[in-house]
């Protein structure tokens, strides 16, 4: 986005005046404003627009969500079992379908119970993770409306994917459940969608709060079919972006709210990156979504062959970074390489 000093000076006083009495009545203690100053004229750019939430086509979308897709997660099962042959094949042709409904990633592993909220339950042993890239120009746009609206259409599509994935197992004759990839007070998540898709090999956890896969970046929306369909399992990859992440900042430099964290920290029993999740609501809040951490990432670029270039280019840096390292404890940790720094952008 090209940004017009003009327009940011005229409406700087304005906008520090909204962003302190026109919040969402949900959302925390206000926070400081942005201290970038980049990224404070980029929000104030995009505050000329409509609000979100009552953009017509995120209506339009949110109610195919809510009325004809919701009522869709469950449902009867077929008295007969279909034989899907070994685990293995099973999970093949599980896979071959949800692609054919428009999938862009399929993984399969075990419901965790350590990812599924307190008071839910999963009562199904499989989980089939299924993910949808966005749209790369409306990604970057963010924090406009756009961006927003991407992201509805997303969950949409997706929706039809998880729940028609799952009435198609139940024709099968084995129960399944979709988890929509939007939840309403009706039909909430009952399970985590990030740590299921890391678990099943889509890609690792990035400094954002928001996974990294090695084909769209982060810019991969999830669902989930949980299912008794007796299915073989994928593992979990290591395409070096816990590495990376941890020598890039760029996220943290973009996030108006400064609620991404720069240390790993220690969380249910294991370092990870944490998102500060009062100091991101009221810009979520505020803007349907936010997202300028998923648009400003690094990883988030135009095309597969450029993202998948990128992701191959870390793998080798780190690959090389831990062969220079030597023997666990030989010496200090070299720095990593310089190319590993060197970012194309669109
Ligand atoms: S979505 Fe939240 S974490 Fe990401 S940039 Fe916006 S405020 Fe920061
Ligand atoms: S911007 Fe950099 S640190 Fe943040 S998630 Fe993307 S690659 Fe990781």
């Amino acid at each position: 986005m090209v940004l017009n000093p003009t327009i940011v000076r005229q409406h700087n006083s304005t906008t520090l005046m909204e962003l302190r009495v026109k919040r969402h009545p949900m959302a925390p203690p206000a926070v400081p404003p942005p201290s970038n100053p980049r990224l404070l004229a980029r929000i104030i750019e995009t505050m000329n627009f409509h609000e979100l939430t009552s953009s017509p086509e995120n209506d339009r979308y949110r109610k195919v969500i809510y009325d004809e897709q919701h009522p869709m997660v469950d449902g009867p099962v077929a008295a007969v079992r279909t034989d899907l042959g070994l685990p293995a094949d099973a999970a093949q042709e599980i896979k071959r379908r949800a692609h054919a409904l428009g999938a862009d990633l399929v993984g399969i592993t075990a419901v965790m119970h350590e990812h599924v909220y307190d008071d839910r339950r999963v009562p199904l042993p499989h989980a089939i993770v299924v993910g949808m890239a966005m749209d790369h120009p409306a990604t970057v746009s963010a924090p406009a409306p756009g961006a927003g609206i991407e992201i509805t259409r997303v969950y949409m599509q997706l929706g039809w994917v998880v729940v028609r994935l799952a009435a198609q197992i139940r024709e099968l004759g084995y129960d399944a459940i979709a988890h929509h990839p939007r939840g309403d007070r009706l039909c909430d998540s009952e399970l985590l969608f990030i740590p299921h898709a890391i678990a099943a090999g889509f890609g690792q956890l990035g400094r954002h709060g928001t996974m990294l896969t090695p084909r769209f970046g982060p810019r991969v929306r999830l669902g989930i079919v949980s299912t008794a369909l007796p299915l073989a399992h994928d593992r979990p990859i290591d395409p070096g972006f816990d590495w990376f992440c941890q020598r890039c900042d760029r996220c943290v430099r973009s996030c108006p709210g400064d609620a991404i964290s720069r240390q790993k920290v220690e969380d249910r029993g294991a370092l990870r990156w944490i998102v500060n999740h009062d100091a991101c609501l009221p810009w979520f809040v505020k803007y349907d979504g936010c997202g300028l951490c998923i648009s400003e990432c690094v990883l988030n670029l135009p095309t597969v062959d450029q993202t998948e270039r990128m992701s191959a280019r870390i793998g080798a840096a780190r690959d090389r970074w831990a062969q220079r390292r030597g023997p666990e404890g030989s010496r200090r940790p070299a720095a990593p390489p310089q190319e590993a720094y060197s970012v194309p952008r669109a």
